[in-house]
């Protein structure tokens, strides 16, 4: 039986995208040959290679617009140096809103002045701090647009005049906005669009080349732009998903309908969370909310052997929170149907039932 895959990353990708990764594993567009056992410069991948990063774009509505798709690997980790790599020649501006804002911060530490806009460290990392300047001469403001681990989400992209690079892993695709304020967003594929092994980044061109220092080719966005995203061998299975993924976004009406689904889920199980007197949820303000991470926890009389029992003979998978927040997470990222959400749900109000 399949399960109710609630796993924070890797994670749930749709069923329909496995079927087809799974034939390509076999057999690929009946070449006779395997999708991995092709050369990445055959005709049959750069086109999966192009059609990949023309999907990222249309979707989020930066096509002809002076951006570059790129799949790159490394995972969302590498692109906390190759920003600053690429980026920082006297001074950045970071916003910490949690673990992987603060390694972000660690590395782009290691390339010049870094100034730390707000944090909200003080308290877990359990809000967005809204009230911050952004200093009008930093090369770049970097932010986490929603954290993964702690169930926050920035609803607002802040506003300033410098280039805006944001980390979108856990986000990316769920939710409109309007992508051009943005001048690089990066995302490890395996939270919301495809398998671990390739990092999208898309990037405004004319934001690079402005850094004095010499930058090694694997880690510079321009040498990757020039070869199209082929400098080296890409992660050919991981791209190949990546762009049935994004298919099938396209397929179901794109980001304007996944997003009308997302608020569903996410209404259905905060809405429970705050009703049943057995459950606390962990964000201080409902309006920082993640649509994709709900964080939450047991009150201190509820057993937690009970509850644990019922989702997991009741299907669910991966609903324990992050160790350094410990309670549960469920993670509804896109392709979590709204069945999932109810049966978690169900088992929250029977639960009550039963204590
Ligand atoms: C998972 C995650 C990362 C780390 O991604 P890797 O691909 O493992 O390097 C970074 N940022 C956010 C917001 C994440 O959710």
């Amino acid at each position: 039986m399949k399960k109710h895959n609630f796993s924070a990353g890797p994670c749930i990708l749709p069923q329909s995208v496995m079927q087809k990764a799974s034939q390509a594993v076999v057999d690929f567009n009946g070449m006779g040959l395997s999708l991995i056992e092709i050369s990445h410069r055959s005709k049959e991948f750069v086109e999966v290679m192009e059609t990949a990063r023309a999907l990222a774009l249309e979707h989020l509505g930066l096509s002809d617009k002076g951006y570059t798709a790129l799949y790159l690997q490394g995972g969302a980790s590498l692109e906390f140096l190759m920003v600053a790599y690429n980026l920082l020649e006297n001074k950045a501006a970071y916003l910490n809103t949690g673990t992987w804002s603060s390694k972000a911060i660690k590395e782009a530490k290691l390339f010049g002045e870094l100034v730390e806009v707000a944090s909200s460290k003080d308290k877990n990392f359990n809000y967005i701090p809204k009230q911050f300047e952004i200093p009008g001469d930093a090369d770049y403001f970097h932010f986490t647009s929603n954290n993964t681990i702690f169930g926050t989400q920035v609803k607002d992209i802040p506003e300033t005049k410098v280039p805006v690079v944001c980390d979108m892993s856990s986000d990316i695709f769920s939710r409109q906005l309007d992508f051009s304020k943005f001048d690089l967003i990066y995302a490890g594929a395996q939270k919301n669009m495809g398998p671990a092994g390739t990092t999208l980044v898309v990037v405004k061109e004319e934001i690079l080349g402005k850094v004095s220092r010499q930058i090694p080719s694997m880690l510079d966005y321009k040498v990757h732009i020039g070869k199209d995203s082929m400098f080296n061998t890409p992660s050919v299975f991981a791209v190949y998903v990546s762009m049935l993924t994004l298919q099938w976004l396209k397929d179901l009406g794109g980001i304007a309908e996944i997003e009308k689904i997302n608020n569903s889920k996410a209404n259905l199980l905060y809405g429970e969370i705050d009703r049943n007197p057995l459950f606390n949820g962990f964000v201080e303000n409902a309006a920082d909310r993640s649509n994709m991470n709900a964080t939450f926890n047991l009150t201190e009389n509820a057993n937690k052997e009970v509850f644990d029992q019922l989702w997991k003979e009741a299907g669910i998978n991966g609903l324990n929170g992050h160790r350094s927040v410990g309670g549960y997470r469920a993670s509804m990222y896109n392709a979590l149907p709204l069945e999932s959400v109810q049966v978690l749900v169900d088992v929250m109000q029977e639960f009550e039932r039963k204590s």
